[in-house]
């Protein structure tokens, strides 16, 4: 009987520690996992890999700053030493430089090309008894710089009547006449403004047109930077499909700084398709606005016109175009004025974004397209740097050619 009861107690006893050593197991189980499990730190921008979607890529857009799978791998408790989980990279993105103010860092950059023009004509104008010969002098200097015959008939027309009423040639008021006639041509009273912030609760969406050479990628992937800089979320489309390169040039510069880019892998895929996956993906990531980068291949103008209104009618679909901008090379005079008109054809150009200022003696070719086109220089490139292009600043264009 005593036998028994102790067996009895000792059999409680064995159940008793089993049922405790299970109950502390599967705590240490949970506790051991929960504390495994690392907050990722979310990148303040999106993954800019993992958005790549082409025509026909109907992923859908991935979610912005998750990496699900290094968050749900187990722990492996059994290995002694635990290796450490790795920190995630976070992408080290860079910081554009703000907008405000570019200008007058690239001052010198537009001034050591163009101040030849501006030194010349003070020269020739308070050089004193101002004849035939001497105004002519001006003229060539004003048309050498692209100024265009209807603006330089017009200022030189302005210059000679104040030479005339006020009988002077000094210097100081030579320069200050001369400085509120170029303004007056360059037009202070232009709406510069980039449409980029959320209309009617969509993003903006931005057209980049131009010819093929003139700066377009790049000045797309600039003007990401401005806008980053400037704290929008922005989403680039690479519908340049014809030069694989292209895209992969642009992918580069959104990642830089933290921009997605939709894009297709595919030489030769439909642009348009990309265009209405970039627009569909910005509405859905709900970003402030979305920047599509064309192709301009201008030897079969008819084709690229074709294709380029085909773009437009197809992202109209999904959303209005804010801005249409068109890219022109200074460097290249009257041609790029003859391009611009082939463009305005097709599409309503909205804002010109002269590139290479930089290399120019030409500012002039501002003027110029201003009124051939009838819509504003809104950005100068003024050099291959990443922050090298600026918000387009009248008084300062002129300040940087006279002085
Ligand atoms: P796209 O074919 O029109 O897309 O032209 P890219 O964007 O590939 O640019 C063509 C070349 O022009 C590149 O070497 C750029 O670095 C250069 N470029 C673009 N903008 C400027 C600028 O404002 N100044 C200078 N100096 N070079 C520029």
């Amino acid at each position: 009987m005593l036998e028994q009861i102790w067996l009895i107690v000792v059999l409680v006893v064995v159940i008793a520690l089993v049922g405790v050593g299970l109950f502390v197991g599967f705590l240490r189980g949970r506790g051991g996992r929960s504390g495994g499990r690392s907050q990722l730190p979310t990148p303040s921008r999106p993954d800019t890999t993992g958005y790549a979607g082409g025509p026909g890529d109907d992923a859908g857009p991935r979610p912005v700053g998750v990496g699900t799978d290094v968050l749900e791998r187990p722990v492996d408790e059994s290995v002694a030493t635990l290796p450490e989980l790795a920190e995630p990279e976070v992408p080290a993105y860079e910081r554009p430089e703000s907008a405000r103010g570019r200008l007058a860092r690239l001052r010198a950059r537009l001034a050591r090309s163009n101040t030849a023009i501006g030194k010349g004509l003070l020269a020739l104008l308070s050089r004193g008894g101002l004849d035939e010969a001497a105004w002519e002098d001006v003229e060539d200097t004003l048309l050498s710089a692209d100024l265009g015959v209807e603006a330089t008939t017009e200022l030189v027309a302005a210059l000679r009547t104040k030479v005339l009423i006020e009988g002077t040639t000094d210097e100081a008021t030579v320069r200050g006449w001369l400085r509120a006639e170029l303004l007056k041509l360059v037009d202070p009273s232009m709406d510069r403004r980039v449409a980029s912030t959320r209309v009617d609760n969509r993003p903006a969406v931005i057209l980049v047109v131009g010819v093929n050479g003139t700066g377009k990628t790049t000045t797309v992937g600039k003007l990401a930077r401005v806008l980053v800089a400037e704290d929008r979320d922005v989403l680039l489309g690479a519908a340049d499909t014809f030069r694989a390169a292209a895209a992969d040039q642009l992918q580069t510069w959104g990642e830089r700084v933290g921009v997605p880019t939709v894009r297709s892998d595919r030489e030769g895929a439909d642009p348009a398709a990309v265009a209405f996956d970039a627009v569909k993906a910005a509405n859905e990531l709900e970003a402030d606005v979305v920047l599509i980068d064309t192709a301009g291949r201008l030897h079969n103008k008819t084709n690229l016109m074709d294709e380029l209104g085909k773009v437009k009618r197809v992202i109209e679909k999904q959303s209005p175009i804010d801005e249409v901008l068109l890219v022109l090379d200074a460097t290249t005079g009257q041609n790029g004025l003859e391009q611009a008109r082939v463009f305005s054809d097709v599409v309503d150009v909205t804002g010109i974004v002269l590139t290479k200022l930089d290399g120019t003696a030409k500012g002039g070719i501002v003027v110029a397209v201003q009124r051939k086109l009838g819509v504003p220089v809104k950005l100068v490139g003024l050099g291959e740097g990443p922050d090298d292009l600026a918000p387009f600043d009248p008084a300062a264009f002129v300040d940087a050619i006279l002085d």
